[in-house]
């Protein structure tokens, strides 16, 4: 843990459980603590497969395989509400236990952040969200998919992903997720002669599997980076047909393909939805003046400008999200002013680009999980893909609420 001005902060208290019935309270910086990383990934060559994974955070060494525990592994096809409850459930009491008791460690009572690390469809189904195509589309917050004429009050609470300059009005709460465990409980809103509008659930429409504080979950970079490279590609095709129509962006998109196959040399997988995985997702970013390349003759000088430049920023942070190094100050700075200046200026060349949550996600609640602390260890063990992740300097304004 650092201070704000990156100083190390030592832990010279014991950690003490909060008596029943009383208020929940954070622990202080100084509590001697423990970053327990359960995450969750589908996906391999053959049949696919689901790992659920507990991994302790250690910068020393973030891919040592000693500190991850394999909970789980079994065949999937699909990770929704429904089968988490199966899968995850019966370790959901377990961990509730640990966070309340903590964890004895060199007869030191410690602290435990529990930190779920998944993807984004991972994270909406265990906290029971509607999913990338909902109202409220953010797992993080309570942002607006988009404006419209109905919209505009809701807007005007929450915010909304499309108006990427502007950071979220607010976070989700620990409270709305048990009060949507209770609801769920009490009643299924599928079965109520009136069922709740979205604006009530804010796109809560299942029951989470564990009340936390939403600002404790963390994404894997992995998916987070193929959310914006796979955007910027698409982009950069979209502008083309826009341009030039139709049979120009089939003679790009063939020129692009022999770039990505035979300069940059990655190739699709039949997961992540055909798109790239590992490595082959940062190399693309990192050669991104041969995708542009390709392009530049189909596109206007204009427009292929701003195209570079959003691959410009894009890279560098992608160079952030992958880094298993002590991230200072300075380039958690440098990375928040780059995810947030990344959309503005696209979105004004191509007016059609959608602002998807895991670029609102990257723009707005990522900086946070790369503050003051220990790694981002990013793929964590290339075995599990799973990530760890570093300091959630956000949940400090969580406000406490009882547990
Ligand atoms: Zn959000």
């Amino acid at each position: 843990m650092r201070d704000g001005t990156g100083a190390r902060v030592s832990h010279t208290e014991a950690f003490v459980p909060t008596p029943p019935g009383h208020p929940y309270t954070l622990h202080s910086d100084s509590t001697a603590d423990l970053l327990l990383c359960v995450g969750f990934d589908k996906g391999g060559r053959g049949t696919t497969t689901a790992k659920l994974v507990a991994t302790v955070a250690y910068q020393a060494r973030p891919q040592s395989r000693s500190k991850s525990i394999l909970m789980s592994t079994m065949p999937c096809i699909r990770d929704d509400n429904a089968r988490l409850h199966e899968m995850i459930g019966p370790s959901v009491l377990e961990l509730q236990r640990t966070l309340t008791r903590g964890v004895a460690v060199d007869g030191t009572l410690r602290a435990v952040w529990l930190i779920w690390t998944g993807d984004l469809a991972f994270l909406s189904a265990f906290v029971g969200h509607a999913g990338a195509t909902a109202r409220f589309p953010c797992v993080f917050c309570p942002a607006v998919s988009r404006p419209g004429p109905l919209h505009a009050e809701l807007i005007a609470k929450y915010g909304t992903l499309q108006r990427p300059d502007a950071p979220p009005a607010d976070l989700r709460t620990r409270r709305q997720l048990q009060e949507a465990m209770e609801a769920f409980r009490a009643s299924d809103n599928d079965v109520l002669p009136l069922p709740l509008s979205p604006w009530q659930h804010l796109s809560t429409i299942k029951c989470p599997l564990m009340a936390v504080y939403p600002a404790e979950i963390a994404v894997i970079p992995l998916h987070a980076t193929l959310g914006g490279t796979l955007t910027l590609i698409d982009l950069g095709l979209e502008a083309v047909y826009e341009a030039k129509r139709a049979a120009a962006c089939i003679e790009a998109a063939a020129s692009l393909g022999r770039t990505l196959l035979e300069d940059i040399r990655v190739r699709p997988v039949p997961y992540h939805g055909g798109a790239m995985e590992r490595r082959e997702c940062h190399r693309t970013s990192a050669k991104y003046p041969l995708v542009c390349g390709a392009l530049a003759p189909y596109l206007a000088v204009d427009k292929l400008a701003t195209l570079r430049a959003g691959w410009t920023d894009w890279a560098a942070i992608v160079g952030t999200l992958n880094t298993a190094s002590d991230v200072t100050l300075a380039e958690i700075e440098s990375f928040t002013r780059l995810a947030r200046r990344l959309m503005p200026p696209l979105r004004s060349a191509f007016p059609w680009l959608n602002v998807t949550p895991k670029l609102h996600a990257i723009a707005h609640h990522t900086p946070a999980f790369c503050g003051g602390l220990v790694p981002w260890a990013p793929l964590g063990s290339k075995r599990w893909k799973l990530g760890t992740a570093s300091s959630i300097s956000h949940r400090r304004d969580a406000p406490p609420t009882p547990s």
